[in-house]
């Protein structure tokens, strides 16, 4: 008892009295040693959510460092997922951009449950992320053109593509046919929503068609894949850009490497399924920094454009 009682009051009284008179060797050790102990742990405490630690370079970052650089580590240009509402905003010139259908949500049409409901799952990312699904689309200016923009968004159910996903990406494409825009989409999907079933897949061959209408209009579109973009969106939209362009270090691919790995009973290649490996294999057209991103949509648009309007082929 009185070994516990002795180091609680010379941390309350620290400061104030004299120090305690020399003890027996041993007891003295034991009484200095939780004292500095406590200190140190309470300078140490950081308060939650305001630094993040880089995955590749284990820098930490300070959060609102890690913001004010659209989400790409100082240290290493490691690039973190950004939200769609950001990237947006990085993207498109102020106050240029217009949304379409943002009140549209997903409808639980085959009543699924699993380990969760469907509906509530909608209900939860809703509230979580702050979007209604896990695309934003709408027209905005980059730089001096103006463009039919959709920007996925990782953290709502893993950007997987449902039937509102799809429904607002055809429109977009649409409109942006029906107005003569180029398109910009910037995809990152887990593929289709297995919640949704056969609905979600149709939503692959929609989005198709509609851009194959784009394309006859002699109008360009730009896919920026970005950290992941797999499955059912990979299969799609996302690679049927006139450039395909990707951030650097995303990983891109259809099935994901475990289950190639099991179905080929093969080694795979180093750094299978990313961006710089399927650049150098002609899937994709250049790798750009997001704090490139802005710079060289323009450059490309322009370009495109131009080919457009000389009659130039653009793929
Ligand atoms: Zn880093």
């Amino acid at each position: 008892m009185a070994t516990s009682f002795i180091p609680k009051r010379s941390i309350g009284l620290e400061g104030k009295e004299p120090p305690p008179p020399p003890e027996p060797k041993s007891a003295a050790g034991f009484i200095k040693k939780p004292k500095l102990g406590s200190g140190r742990a309470r300078k140490r405490e950081i308060p939650e959510g305001l630094w993040t630690k880089c995955p590749k370079c284990s820098t930490m970052i300070y959060d609102k460092e890690l913001d004010d650089n659209l989400k790409v580590c100082p240290r290493c240009s490691h690039h973190f997922p950004i939200g769609a509402r950001e990237r947006i905003h990085a993207l498109v010139e102020t106050c240029s951009f217009e949304e379409m259908d943002p009140q549209l949500i997903s409808v639980d049409i085959l009543g699924f449950t699993g380990v969760a409901a469907y509906a509530d799952k909608l209900e939860s990312y809703q509230r979580s992320t702050g979007l209604k699904d896990a695309v934003v689309t709408g027209i905005g200016r980059i730089g001096p053109y103006r463009v039919g923009l959709g920007v996925m968004d990782f953290s709502f159910l893993g950007g997987s593509m449902g039937s509102v996903v799809g429904e607002k990406l055809t429109h977009l494409i649409e409109s942006a046919t029906d107005k003569g825009l180029g398109l910009v989409i910037v995809s990152t999907s887990g593929g289709a929503r297995m919640y949704e079933g056969m609905f979600s897949l149709m939503q692959m061959a929609k989005t198709a068609a509609a851009l194959a209408y784009h394309a006859q209009s002699r109008l360009p579109y730009i896919s920026v894949l970005t950290h992941p973009t797999t499955a059912g969106v990979m299969a799609s939209f996302a690679t049927l850009g006139d450039l395909i362009i990707a951030e650097p270090g995303a990983m891109i691919g259809f099935a994901g490497p475990r289950v190639i790995k099991d179905t080929t009973q093969a080694e795979l290649p180093p750094g299978f399924q990313t961006a710089e490996f399927l650049q150098e294999r002609g899937l994709i057209d250049s790798i750009v920094s997001r704090k490139e991103m802005k710079e060289r949509l323009i450059q490309y648009l322009g370009f495109l454009l131009h080919s457009q309007r000389h009659g130039i082929a653009a793929s």
